[in-house]
């Protein structure tokens, strides 16, 4: 039984001897999305119905067609955007569900491990200031960090060269000694093509689906299967130790 068990747990060879900073997404990567996708995809639907005097299944149609067409994009993260834009106090909204706010398995272990080998570990994140606190706040995940760097305050997102161009001599890590762990497999292309050496996707961002409808919708986008995988923080800590 025990055999059956730890056949299952993956080990990822990431040499960490040639690694001196670890970079890291926030949602999806190091917390579960299940909170983000509940929020954009139930929470902020349903305010809005209420709002705008619309059915639920309205609402989310409206909505879908408006992140549609922000992602990948500074409004995309910027809550205050998004309040404006439709006419609710979003902030307050994400602290209303505060908690289901949790951090994925073994990440807090990991990040352990990589302070005790001496890493610097660098939060690169497109989340807003406001929801990076939230989340800090219920997590206390912020100790960890030498470094937390928001898209939002480099004036890029990650998918753009341009956020990596800037946020570099800021942090001042080296391309070739780095590893980045990131659930966007545009991001990550980004950062290959920004030229940081070690790269890893984060599989399953979210523990749960919020529905059936928006499973599909995220099915559309497949995998290309160019960077190597992680399931759980659990794979890296063979080579961690
Ligand atoms: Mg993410």
């Amino acid at each position: 039984m025990e055999r059956k068990t730890a056949k299952k747990i993956e080990i990822v060879e990431i040499p960490f001897g040639q690694i001196d900073s670890v970079l890291l997404d926030l949602d999806g990567t190091l917390l579960d999305k299940y909170f983000d996708d509940y929020f954009w995809e139930h929470l902020v639907p349903e305010k809005y119905a209420e709002a705008h005097n619309v059915t639920f299944g309205r609402a989310k149609e409206e909505l879908l067609e408006m992140y549609r067409s922000h992602e990948a994009t500074l409004n995309w993260t910027d809550l205050d955007f998004w309040s404006s834009q439709l006419g609710l106090d979003i902030p307050a909204l994400k602290e209303q569900i505060k908690h289901l706010i949790e951090v994925h398995p073994h990440v807090e272990e990991f990040l352990e491990a990589l302070r005790s080998r001496g890493k610097k570990i660098y939060l690169f994140t497109n989340a807003h200031y406001k929801a990076i606190e939230i989340k800090f706040k219920k997590t206390g995940l912020a100790k960890y960090f030498d470094h937390v760097v928001a898209s939002y305050g480099i004036g890029y997102p990650k998918e753009d060269i341009r956020f990596w161009e800037k946020a570099q001599p800021r942090v001042g890590f080296e391309r070739e000694k780095s590893l980045f762990i990131d659930d966007t497999e545009s991001v990550l292309e980004t950062a290959d093509k920004f030229g940081i050496k070690y790269l890893l996707l984060k599989e399953k961002p979210a523990s749960k689906d919020v529905e059936e409808k928006v499973k599909e919708r995220k099915s559309t986008k497949t995998k290309t299967g160019r960077f190597q995988t992680i399931k759980d923080f659990k794979e890296l800590l063979t080579a961690l130790k």
